[in-house]
């Protein structure tokens, strides 16, 4: 495969991991990222990683005028976009800088690659448009809703889209929505680093085995689920790159909005991972009961079968490979990028 790909957000986790796998594919990748959350050693070590440099431009994607400059200097395929706020709680205390930083990013990216006539565009999107599902496995036809400003975020920019495809029938837009991404790169000089206290589930374990932190909080025993704890889809990093890196290949020849699945198809609980994670670290890691999270549901998790009928893909890794992976990552940089 050739051509030349944008990667907004690249620096960050899932866009780090996805340039590996677009450069080994035969892609020519140019990261664009205001590094709000991530920082260049990342890149630094994909570099290493495929022994080649990669175009790295600073800039912000609500500024058409550093998109333009990419725009000017690269005659580019299409685009990855990654870059965006996640923190579900943030997003609760600042709306206005999520909605500005995702959907307002969003419109003035696609204007731009408009003007430039580059209207192929993969979209990050999230299980989290599924709201509260009235049963799983979740396929892509299930209702969707948003309980907060991150989900409302993601929602709105898939019908911006949406909407775009209706308007010009040129362009080629997949919505991709992630299950719950973990692990890192095989070689653990890559993965998740955190800025503050993680959120996730699998990086605060990652830090209680490491002994950044003393315990992990399980929200929750009293779900309906197998021993009580929330179940989640699990997807290692590496199988959601390699979904878009086929989404990249194929994406000429859709002659629709795409909107598809990433995820395992199969759910872990909480204390599920947790064992994975004590059998690969070979650490004991200490957990309380704690009250459910806010806004938490039981069960979630994908019917990734949309994504095997369109892209050909599949996730192959398993839960003691994603919890192998990220120890290996942990363990390495204790400190994330700063080690
Ligand atoms: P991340 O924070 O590691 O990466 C996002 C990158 O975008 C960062 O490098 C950040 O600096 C950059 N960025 C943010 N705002 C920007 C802006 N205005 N201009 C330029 N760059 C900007 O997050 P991630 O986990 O790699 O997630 C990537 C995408 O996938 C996000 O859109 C996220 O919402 C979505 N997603 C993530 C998950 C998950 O659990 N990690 C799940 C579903 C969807
Ligand atoms: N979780 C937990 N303790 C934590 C973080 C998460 O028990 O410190 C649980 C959470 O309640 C959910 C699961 O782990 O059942 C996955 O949570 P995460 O935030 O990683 O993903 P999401 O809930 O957004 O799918």
């Amino acid at each position: 495969m050739s051509g030349k790909i944008l990667v907004t957000g690249g620096a960050g986790y899932i866009g780090s991991h996805t340039c590996i796998l677009l450069i080994e594919a035969g892609y020519e990748v140019i990261v664009f990222d205001n590094f709000s959350n991530s920082s260049i050693e990342s890149i630094k070590r994909v570099e290493k990683i495929v022994g080649s440099s990669i175009v790295v431009i600073e800039g912000d994607i609500r500024n058409r005028d550093d998109l333009r400059g990419v725009f000017e200097n690269h005659k580019i395929d299409a685009v990855i976009h990654f870059a965006g706020l996640k923190a579900v709680g943030e997003s609760v205390e600042q709306p206005l800088r999520y909605y500005d930083n995702n959907i307002s990013g969003t419109v003035a990216l696609c204007e731009v690659m408009s003007e430039y006539s580059c209207k192929s565009i993969v979209f990050s999107s999230s299980a989290t448009v599924y709201g509260d599902p009235h049963t799983t496995p979740i396929k892509e036809d299930f209702s969707v809703s948003a309980t907060n400003p991150y989900g409302r975020s993601k929602l709105f920019i898939e019908e911006i889209l949406r909407d775009l495809y209706v308007s010009d029938n040129s362009w080629k837009v997949v919505l991709l929505r992630y299950f719950n991404p973990v692990g890192a790169y095989k070689s653990g000089d890559i993965g998740e680093d955190p800025k503050d206290i993680p959120n996730n589930l699998m990086p605060f374990i990652a830090q209680t085995a490491v002994g950044k932190r003393e315990f992990l909080n399980v929200f929750g025993d009293d779900y309906n689920t197998h021993d009580g704890t929330g179940v989640r889809d699990y997807i290692h990093v590496m199988d959601l790159a390699d979904g878009h890196v086929k989404a990249i290949n194929k994406i000429k020849s859709f002659n629709d909005v795409m909107t598809i699945n990433l995820g395992a198809g199969k759910g872990y609980s909480v204390l599920d991972v947790l064992k994975a994670y004590e059998m690969a670290s070979g650490k004991e890691i200490p957990y309380k009961i704690a009250p459910r999270r806010d806004g938490d549901i039981a069960s979630c998790y994908a019917d990734p079968s949309y994504a095997r009928e369109i892209l050909g893909w599949e996730a192959k890794r398993d839960i003691n490979q994603m919890c192998i992976d990220s120890w290996r990552w942990q363990s390495k940089n204790p400190d994330g990028y700063k080690s």
